[in-house]
């Protein structure tokens, strides 16, 4: 769960977003020093006006946005490309004899198969969730209100918050339990408080969805209207209580360790015994409370509101999570709320990458296992490690010259920096599936695969109270994303984005440092913008900053903020540059060390045309067709700026892009005068 919270390299709601559709997003390769002319640049556009426009305008009108995707971006076909690797990997187990196969490879077949069988699927109805619907039917207690909201979350459908073992952040040597703010139907606590007509209708969108759903579930459309109310009711109650996204990006407010003992005395309507005690669950003693207010709006409502609220709430909750893997009904139900009026995406994936999504997400390692073994080159994992060690040390070398970090403040970032950890392609270890167990059911085999997870997966509960766990993935080696974690101080660069167009081992070097180069500097960064400089080198939440370092580092970030609220996204919505500043620092300060450390490489390096393919390249990284709401969400909720912004307001803050391109001056649109170019790293 962490990881959907923090630091990664995309957004990370992108698990509805990958498919079919145009593949061919590869930069062109060519060792050939012909400076720019493999790249198709929009001369009638003036590189300081627009360099991201300059550079990607041929490729944006040559790659228009599938109907059935949020926006296509060069990420989105190298996803395209992995879906159809696993695609294959599955139609081959589940036709494989389930007999004297491997069990994975049945495993895998055996879930492929259900999610196709939409014969079975429309059979079953609700039969798939009888037992919990039973179990909220029973509730008639606040000690079985609690219960009833844990045995939902077992089964992975964690109904009012979010729940998984991690390293605690003040004692990074330990494993605690960690609790975050969840029960929200909208992306966000601030879609329910908005007043702007496009909020309001985007509110009517979904209570209609919610009486939808609810008369696809057999109540009567009075009764659905009715229960509509409470159910929206209680979920603007519950954001209320939540912290914003941009609050939330604040480890001093996040992190808030309660002994079990001191939260069964301030917030007692939770279940904290039943919580703790979770079969397969490690030992607690204390727990991560990332949102102490929202506990606190929980325990109010789950002690007062009447118990008949609550039961028709978690009866939609349950449904329309578990939409997805139910009959057509509800799945085009669901699809039509969250993809079509939250991002305007007018047609569903065929099934097959339906299932192939929501299997790699579920079944992440036992799916990536056979990835890796079918797919992923060798040679891979070594040639990746000497651009990421040529980037550590370029950045260690530029910590050294800070002008504006005092000698002490210097040898502690320079020890954080060595002890950061890197995981390269695909882990060493992998989970263990031997107690999963899968039958004909789709939904029961998504719930299966949950519950799995919820105990035995990367942050399963099992490892509570236990050492930390070294060689864990958080991510599937089969994912194109990349993310930092702070509470290890470690990277994961997982193989699915160690491919063309982002790493060629063909190709000049230029284009990989420029691509993959800013990608591992961008998570290498991480560890070092407003939020992970506040962790130590070894994981703890512990401040090892000179007053006087952290106000110049401050200075420095407010000059990045101010820049970033200037870019207006869609007319009259602006970036908002406190949320987006921890990744507009990794944005800067990655391509900045890629620079150098390409520079340092055995390359052309006096050749001016190099330097300018290297900017070009990395303009590449971020080409993208975007819809419109779906711009509009990534804006109110993502920490990542918008494509756009990631080049045009990285690129121009760095000295060496205006060397490379002598043309662009003081008139240009996009120049910055040498004094309000944020240096940082
Ligand atoms: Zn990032």
């Amino acid at each position: 769960m962490k990881h959907l919270f923090v630091t990664l390299l995309l957004i990370a709601s992108l698990v509805a977003a990958g498919c079919s559709a145009p593949a061919g997003t590869a930069v062109p390769g060519a060792v050939s020093q012909a400076p720019e002319s493999e790249f198709i640049l929009n001369e009638s556009i003036h590189s300081g006006d627009d360099f991201y426009a300059y550079v990607n305008d041929a490729w944006i009108a040559e790659h228009p946005i599938p109907p059935d995707k949020q926006y296509y971006a060069v990420f989105t076909g190298m996803r395209d490309g992995v879906d159809d690797d696993l695609h294959a990997l599955l139609l081959n187990a589940s036709a494989a004899p389930t007999q004297d196969g491997d069990r994975n490879t049945t495993l895998i077949g055996q879930f492929y198969r259900s999610g196709m069988d939409a014969g079975t699927i429309d059979q079953e109805g609700l039969g798939g969730l009888s037992d919990l619907l039973s179990a909220i039917d029973a509730i008639d207690s606040r000690v079985g209100l609690a219960n009833a909201t844990i045995v939902l979350l077992e089964e992975g459908f964690g109904p009012v918050y979010h729940y998984w073992a991690e390293v605690n952040p003040e004692n990074s040597s330990e494993m605690v339990p960690a609790l975050y703010q969840g029960g929200l139907g909208l992306p966000d606590r601030d879609y329910y408080f908005r007043n702007d007509t496009e909020s309001l209708e985007v509110q009517e969108a979904y209570r209609e969805h919610i009486a939808r759903v609810l008369v696809l579930a057999g109540e009567p459309v009075e009764e659905a209207a009715a229960d509509t109310s409470t159910v929206y009711a209680m979920e603007r109650a519950l954001a209320a209580a939540h912290l914003s996204a941009e609050e939330n990006r604040d480890p001093q407010k996040t992190t808030n360790i309660y002994t079990l003992a001191e939260l069964e005395e301030e917030f007692p309507a939770i279940g904290w015994g039943t919580l703790a005690t979770i079969s397969g669950s490690g030992p607690v003693s204390r727990m991560h409370i990332y949102q102490p207010g929202y506990v606190e709006g929980l325990n109010g409502l789950l002690e007062t509101a009447p118990l008949e609220d609550w039961k028709i709430y978690l009866r939609y909750r349950l449904i329309d999570q578990a939409s997805p893997y139910l009959n057509a009904s509800f799945e085009e139900e669901h699809f039509a709320f969250y993809e079509t009026t939250l991002y305007g995406v007018p047609e569903m994936k065929s099934r097959w990458q339906r299932v192939v999504n929501t299997e790699s997400e579920l079944l992440g390692d036992l799916v990536g296992r056979e990835y890796v073994a079918e797919y992923v080159d060798p040679r891979t994992r070594e040639m990746v490690s000497g651009i990421f060690l040529a980037i550590r040390e370029t950045f260690d070398e530029r910590i050294t010259g800070l002008a504006w970090m005092s000698e002490p403040t210097k040898a502690a970032a320079h020890e954080k920096l060595a002890a950061m950890g890197e995981k390269i392609a695909y882990p060493d270890r992998w989970t263990d599936y031997s107690g999963l167990n899968l039958s004909d059911s789709y939904v029961g085999n998504v719930r299966a695969a949950k519950a799995h997870s919820l105990i035995h997966g990367p942050e399963g509960l099992e490892q509570i109270g236990g050492p930390v766990d070294r060689s864990v993935w958080f991510i599937p080696p089969q994912m194109v994303n990349a993310f930092y974690d702070p509470t290890r101080n470690e990277m994961v660069f997982p193989a699915g984005i160690l491919q063309p167009p982002i790493f060629d081992p063909d190709r000049d070097p230029a284009l990989n440092y420029a691509t993959l180069g800013w990608v591992i500097g961008h998570e290498m960064t991480h560890g070092f913008d407003d939020q992970g400089r506040q962790y130590d080198r070894d994981g703890n939440l512990k401040d090892w900053w000179t007053e006087e370092d952290a106000a110049n580092f401050n200075n420095r970030t407010a000059l990045l903020v101010a820049e970033y609220n200037a870019f207006e996204a869609l007319p009259g919505l602006y970036v908002n540059g406190n949320l987006t500043l921890g990744e507009n620092i990794a944005d800067l300060g990655g391509l900045t060390l890629a620079y150098h450390a390409w520079k340092k490489t055995e390359n052309p390096s006096d050749d001016p045309d190099a330097d300018r393919r290297f900017f070009i390249g990395a303009a590449t990284l971020w080409r993208a067709n975007d819809r419109e709401d779906s711009l509009r969400n990534l804006v109110l909720t993502d920490p990542h700026s918008p494509e756009k912004f990631r080049v045009n307001g990285v690129l121009f803050n760095i000295p060496e892009f205006y060397e490379a391109f002598p043309e662009i001056g003081s008139g240009d649109a996009l120049y910055r005068a040498a004094g309000e170019r944020p240096s940082i790293w």
